[in-house]
């Protein structure tokens, strides 16, 4: 059956110093889980990765799992997601995520995850796809940087636009019903007007 919302989840492959960020990652997997949604992410069982995908499968979702074969010991792969994707290259795990997924969601993490956070809001600026991205700024971890990004707004290097395509969250459940809420709107064929 396919699930009712697949949700590309980016996260640190470490739990980082707060317990605050772990109890978030669980939070976001119990939600996909008993929504019976799909989570798409890296295929690590590390850190924050490690955690949003066991309570996601603890929960009754699916977990699709996708990791360069360079990565697979070096980053642990889940060996129980309901898929392991095991791929070539980074540039492959990327698109796959990318094409498995209805919305993208970024917690906190490092710069594996701000790099995975970037391209795909700003492919949705391309026009390479047009499904929901979402940041959850837990605990503030991203505080800073979306100062940074607001000053990039004042300075005149980031349009209003740009903003617009990244649905900034501080709470898990009210981020999570915007995205899927909004996913599910660009799923809906155009209603004719005239
Ligand atoms: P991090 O946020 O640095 O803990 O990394 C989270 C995930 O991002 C890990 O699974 C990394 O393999 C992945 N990652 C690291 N570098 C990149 C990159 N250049 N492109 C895409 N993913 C990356």
């Amino acid at each position: 059956m396919t699930p009712a919302f697949s949700l590309c989840v980016y996260c640190g492959s470490k739990p980082g110093t707060d317990p605050l960020y772990a109890e978030v990652a669980r939070k976001v997997g119990h939600w996909i889980g008993s929504s019976s949604g799909q989570l798409v992410y890296g295929g690590s069982n590390n850190g924050l990765m490690g955690i949003v995908a066991t309570a996601t499968l603890e929960a009754g979702g699916k977990v699709v799992g996708i990791i360069p074969q360079s990565l697979v010991k070096l980053e642990c792969a889940k060996t129980d997601c309901t898929e392991l994707h095991v791929v070539d290259t980074m540039q492959q795990r990327k698109l796959m995520m990318a094409n498995r997924a209805d919305a993208f969601l970024a917690l906190p993490g490092g710069i594996g995850t701000f790099e995975e956070l970037f391209e795909t809001w700003t492919w949705r600026q391309l026009g390479y796809h047009n499904k929901p991205v979402g940041l959850l700024d837990a605990g503030g971890y991203y505080r800073a940087m979306i100062d940074f990004l607001s000053h990039g707004v004042a300075a005149g290097f980031i349009h209003d636009y740009q903003m617009e395509l990244l649905t900034i969250g501080h709470e898990v459940e009210p981020l999570l019903g915007q995205l899927h809420r909004a996913a599910a709107a660009l799923h809906q064929p155009l209603t004719k007007t005239s």
